[in-house]
């Protein structure tokens, strides 16, 4: 008796570049970029996001001023980018 083998489809397993979820915070933070999967630390740059806002009304209404919120980097929110690819990676926002 002749047994017929049939052509076994070769399997495709596809891999899928593995996501690291990394806290980031409003300094420059050691990570695996998602788009060229370097190890990097990325870019920050500040702006201004709604804390930054509703602290210059305070300063405003209180002082008649709102320059020092422009001064203090810690009422903007920082945005983490690629130092190679400069794709944007995330944002911490201020709470
Ligand atoms: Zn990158």
């Amino acid at each position: 008796m002749q047994q017929i083998v049939q052509p076994v489809a070769p399997q495709v397993v596809v891999v899928q570049p593995q996501q690291m979820l990394v806290l980031l915070d409003d300094t420059p933070t050691a990570t695996v970029c998602k788009y060229c999967n370097k190890s990097i630390i990325t870019n920050v740059k500040y702006k201004s996001g709604s804390l930054f806002l509703i602290v210059c009304l305070f300063y405003r209404l209180i002082c008649g001023f709102c320059l020092i919120p422009f001064c203090v980097r810690g009422f903007k929110d920082a945005h983490h980018s690629c130092p190679y690819c400069h794709k944007h990676l995330g944002i911490y926002t201020r709470k």
